[in-house]
């Protein structure tokens, strides 16, 4: 359909003249005004289709570029709207968090020189785009483990309005300010090695910023950062896990079940630990990812004492004060 014919305007019409033409018309077949007439209505609802895309700016670019040297008639069937747009209303609270560190990674400013002419085949240098640098949040687990982790991001790819060449109708295309490229979300699998290192960035090629007028992307940098575990405490490759012991555990050792990253073992706690020893689990800490060896557990034994022992209990730890003899103080102070 030719909507500059139907609403009967010149295809260099300003907006204004559009609306009018669009009042005219809609007040001529409106279905009030024709009294239910069924080729009135079909030429206002063909009338409302027309005013809808060309009263929208980006829409009219798009329909101008697509019906050009198409003749009168033809079908014309408008593309999905994508783009900056509709990225902002599904992502915009995702945005700043990406944003956040790789901010600068706006446009590049276009190549000096380019202009009208630089749109001709040969004429533009092309430019490699931006990279991008995001933060993937893991936890200790998985790290341990290894595998990949989905992050969602967005990134200045070509510009589907214009095909990457920045113009529209003789003019700067209005999806992408002529820069041929414009933000679109992105969703990816992003592998990460076992006993990946907090603050290690994984590179992923090619998924950086396209270069502006379809020049080739650059990188995506992933930071990889590591959440703090409610039980476990690392020192680069090394775990250590706090290990609470009744008196009668520790004086008598025991066997327990532990918790380490790769799931539970069974720990021989030896007879006589004290307070502040460490007891290792060899090899369960984490991998190196560079090839090294892998750290230990530790687990760190603390002493509890019952917090509110019976009359009979109490009893009990006198009598065993009495049979060890015990004198914790001896040779400490001099009183
Ligand atoms: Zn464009």
């Amino acid at each position: 359909m030719d909507y500059y014919a139907i609403l009967g305007v010149p295809r260099d019409a300003d907006p204004e003249r559009i609306r009018a033409a669009y009042r005219r018309a809609a007040r001529r077949d409106h279905p009030d005004a024709t009294g239910g007439d069924p080729a009135a209505e079909a030429r206002f609802k063909r009338v409302c289709e027309a005013y809808d895309v060309l009263s929208d700016a980006h829409r009219r670019l798009r329909y101008d570029r697509d019906s050009a040297g198409a003749h009168p008639g033809d079908a014309w069937t408008e593309p999905p709207r994508t783009g900056p747009a509709g990225f902002e209303e599904v992502f915009g609270g995702f945005r700043s968090g990406v944003y956040g560190r790789g901010g600068s990674a706006a446009f590049e400013e276009v190549p000096s020189g380019w202009g009208r002419s630089g749109l001709r085949p040969g004429a533009p240098r092309r430019v490699r785009g931006r990279d991008r640098e995001l933060e993937m949040d893991l936890d200790l687990v998985g790290v341990a483990r290894g595998g990949s982790r989905r992050v969602q991001f967005s990134r200045l790819a070509p510009c589907v309005a214009c095909g990457a060449s920045g113009e529209a109708r003789g003019m700067a295309c209005g999806d992408c300010s002529g820069q041929g490229r414009a933000l679109r979300p992105e969703s990816m699998e992003v592998p990460f090695p076992a006993g990946a290192r907090p603050g290690s960035r994984l590179v992923v090629a090619g998924m950086g910023d396209f270069g502006p007028l379809g020049g080739p992307p650059g990188d995506l940098f992933v930071v990889v950062r590591v959440h703090p575990h409610p039980w476990f405490r690392t020192e680069d490759r090394d775990v250590f896990l706090s290990l609470p012991l009744t008196p009668h555990e520790a004086t008598a050792g025991c066997r327990l079940r532990v918790p380490t990253l790769y799931g539970p073992t069974t720990a021989s706690v030896p007879a006589g630990v004290r307070p502040g020893q460490r007891l290792r689990l060899k090899e369960r800490g984490l991998p190196d990812p560079d090839g090294g060896p892998s750290g230990h557990q530790y687990l760190e034994v603390e002493l509890v004492l019952p917090e509110d022992p019976s009359e009979e209990a109490r009893e009990l730890l006198r009598r065993f004060d009495g049979l060890t003899g015990h004198t914790p103080r001896r040779g400490l102070w001099d009183l």
